[in-house]
């Protein structure tokens, strides 16, 4: 599909931003936006790269009523060479795609997903910072835009794109954070939305995170919905528990995200040496083991934020801390990785995809 290009006038151009260390996380955006429509009978039309500016929508839109919504996030670095690079794009193509499924929504084509992402970064190029740690964040996004209350799938939708140069994901830099076991909400159950990136998976999970950053916590981590018992995941990042040379995470059965960091950092971590082991934990053997000092590092990972140290870990009236400051492995995991993506260290998976 064509994908056109429509005029930026000098009035719709934004002041871009002087200095790189305050970008702070999706708050500003660029000029410019990726949007292409599909309707039904009629499958996707009227792909194009046009000004950014907010919607008109109906009140009615389906998507304001029953959520009908799916995203992706990606990032595109700008490499010193000046080639912009995007990390793995095909995967948050794939997950689009698994996501539409799951939420009756149509797929959009693979070269339709990253094409438009392609168009939108090549045009946007100049607003993607180079500091170390910023980049232009991607955000995908799918809704429901046919104005009707009844529930149903929708016969119109929006599949957009936006673009938000920012900076590292913590304010506070790269520092260990505190999380709390959630014991009493759960984020998804076996036959549940867990495993797609859609808005009420959010929406439903405010409440845990709240009453957690009451307590201090930074983040919540989830356990399983039938016995709150395994460890599922954090916010927006999946977890990996450190046993020296030995990392574990939670298995892909259905109600966690998919991540493609983790699914980066299972691979990365096997050639840097590590076995690496997909399987169940429990909640009860993982603070024991905390305790006992066999847990030497603990992070997560996500797009956003990359790699995130652990320090600290409360399940009910129990906390655990995990070593002094960021631990041996997961600050190479992070520097490897980031490595990769901004052209500092060889790309032996061939995971860089450049923009034209
Ligand atoms: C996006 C997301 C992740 C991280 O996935 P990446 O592809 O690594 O960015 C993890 N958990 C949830 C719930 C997410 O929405």
């Amino acid at each position: 599909m064509d994908i056109s290009v429509l005029p930026l006038s000098a009035d719709k151009m934004k002041a871009k931003f002087k200095d790189e260390s305050h970008l702070g996380f999706g708050k500003i955006f660029t000029d410019r936006m990726f949007l292409a429509e599909w309707s039904a009978g009629k499958g996707w039309h009227d792909a194009r790269v046009k000004p950014y500016e907010p919607f008109v929508l109906d009140p009615a839109c389906l998507v304001f009523h029953y959520a009908q919504e799916i995203f992706e996030g990606l990032k595109a670095y700008k490499w010193d060479d000046g080639r912009v690079a995007l990390f793995r794009p095909e995967m948050n193509a794939r997950r689009f795609q698994t996501s539409a499924e799951r939420l009756c929504m149509p797929e959009v084509p693979e070269d339709l997903f990253l094409n438009g992402i392609e168009k939108l970064v090549s045009l946007e190029r100049d607003w993607i910072p180079t500091a170390p740690g910023t980049s232009l964040y991607i955000r995908p996004a799918m809704i429901a835009v046919e104005p009707v209350l009844g529930v149903k799938s929708s016969d119109h939708y929006y599949f957009y794109v936006i673009a938000s140069p920012v900076g590292a994901y913590y304010a506070a830099g790269f520092n260990p954070v505190s999380i709390l076991v959630e014991d009493k909400y759960v984020r998804a159950t076996p036959g549940g939305t867990g495993e797609a990136k859609t808005g009420g998976n959010y929406a439903s999970s405010m409440k845990a995170g709240q009453d957690a950053k009451k307590k201090g916590f930074d983040q919540v981590l989830w356990l399983d919905g039938r016995e709150r018992r395994y460890i599922e995941e954090v916010g927006a990042m999946n977890m990996f528990f450190v046993y020296g040379n030995h990392i574990v995470t939670a298995p892909l059965a259905g109600s966690i995200l998919a991540g493609v960091t983790r699914d980066s950092v299972l691979k990365l971590a096997t050639t840097l040496g590590c076995t690496v082991e997909e399987r169940p934990i429990d909640v009860n053997e993982l603070m024991a083991d905390f305790k006992s000092g066999k847990v030497t590092e603990a992070f997560g990972s996500g797009t956003a934020a990359v790699i995130t140290p652990v320090g600290k870990l409360c399940y009910k009236d129990e906390c655990v801390s995990v070593g002094q400051g960021v631990g041996r492995l997961t600050q190479r995991l992070y520097d490897t990785l980031t490595g990769i993506q901004t052209g500092k260290i060889a790309d032996t998976f061939d995971w860089v995809r450049f923009v034209a």
